[in-house]
């Protein structure tokens, strides 16, 4: 069985800079440190976190007044801010930079009088976190369809903006809808939005020239990941979610001689590796790597957490 490797993969500059954060945050301050949601949507990295003294929280009345609290890398609403000021929290920000970019971009394009729509799945934490970053008019689409549906004129000034890890092509067919529709219309360059999103995308669709079967290392509750396996569907392979090696179901292999891995931007190396594992107790394997783009983009922590190791 012959093994292809996307690249890239896995961990991005945002996941890496959050679960460091942490991991500082228990260098420098006594244990246990809160952290609200999962650091990023990996339930390995979190135990991992856990294990280490960190407590993952989802609302901030569960945390204790004055203790250091982490906010994860989705962002979170004003409201979230002002409610850790009033409980005199010691916050560190592990906010993704992009999606910080996507909250600025929002109000900016708000403070121009114009109404904004956030192109994103509601009810994912990114999305509830930009939609309260947003001080004017905003309204929340999934697709098209709910372009339509907006109770808007169409002569209204509009502008989106986007949730981070969506398919760039869905986004793409949604902003059509939002262009047909309205009469003045504004946004950014969609692959300007977050690069790994992009590049693990475009990755996957080359992986998928290449192989019979894809799997996806990644968490169910991880939106990237979910968009890297329906890139797979979409391109016509058979496409799984895979938490690690454990959720491999022999009989997707059967009459499968080359398989696609590729892992979204939460999920470890040590994942890819036990899913590799498990393959190989089911068939000798040869493993190669798809020639793609290197990233070499890094975050920069907070000033307070520079100096701790
Ligand atoms: Fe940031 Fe993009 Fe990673 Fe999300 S996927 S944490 S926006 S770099």
């Amino acid at each position: 069985m012959k093994l292809i490797l996307a690249q890239p993969r896995g961990f991005c500059a945002g996941v890496v800079r959050a679960i460091d954060i942490v991991e500082r945050a228990l260098a420098k301050h006594e244990a246990p440190v809160y952290v609200r949601h999962e650091i990023v949507h990996n339930r390995y990295v979190v135990e991992n976190l856990k294990a280490k003294g960190a407590r993952f929280v989802e609302e901030l009345a569960d945390v204790p007044a004055g203790a250091t609290t982490i906010f994860s890398a989705h962002g979170v609403s004003r409201a979230v801010e002002a409610d850790a000021a009033s409980r005199r929290l010691n916050v560190l920000d592990a906010t993704c930079p992009l999606v910080t970019k996507v909250h600025n971009q929002g109000q900016r394009y708000s403070d121009l009088g114009r109404t904004v729509i956030l192109i994103g799945h509601a009810g994912h934490v990114e999305v509830e976190g930009t939609l309260g970053r947003i001080s004017g008019p905003v309204h929340l689409v999934e697709d098209r369809d709910d372009v339509e549906r907006l109770d808007l004129a169409d002569d209204t000034p509009i502008a989106y903006v986007t949730q981070t890890t969506l398919s760039v092509d869905d986004t793409r067919a949604t902003i059509e809808a939002i262009k047909g529709r309205f009469s003045d219309v504004i946004g950014p360059e969609t692959r300007d939005i977050c690069y790994a999103t992009q590049n693990r995308q475009t990755a996957v669709r080359k992986l998928c020239q290449h192989v019979e079967l894809l799997l996806v290392v990644g968490a169910a509750n991880s939106s990237n990941s979910n968009r890297l396996r329906e890139i797979g569907a979409e391109c016509g392979i058979p496409s799984y979610l895979v938490a690690d090696g454990r959720d491999i179901d022999s009989e997707w292999l059967a009459g499968k001689h080359t398989i696609g891995i590729t892992a979204g931007a939460s999920a470890p190396d040590v994942l890819v590796d036990d899913v590799i594992a498990a393959l190989a107790k089911l068939e000798p394997i040869e493993i190669e790597a798809l020639q793609g783009i290197e990233e070499k983009i890094t975050f920069r922590l907070p000033p307070e957490l520079l100096e701790v190791s």
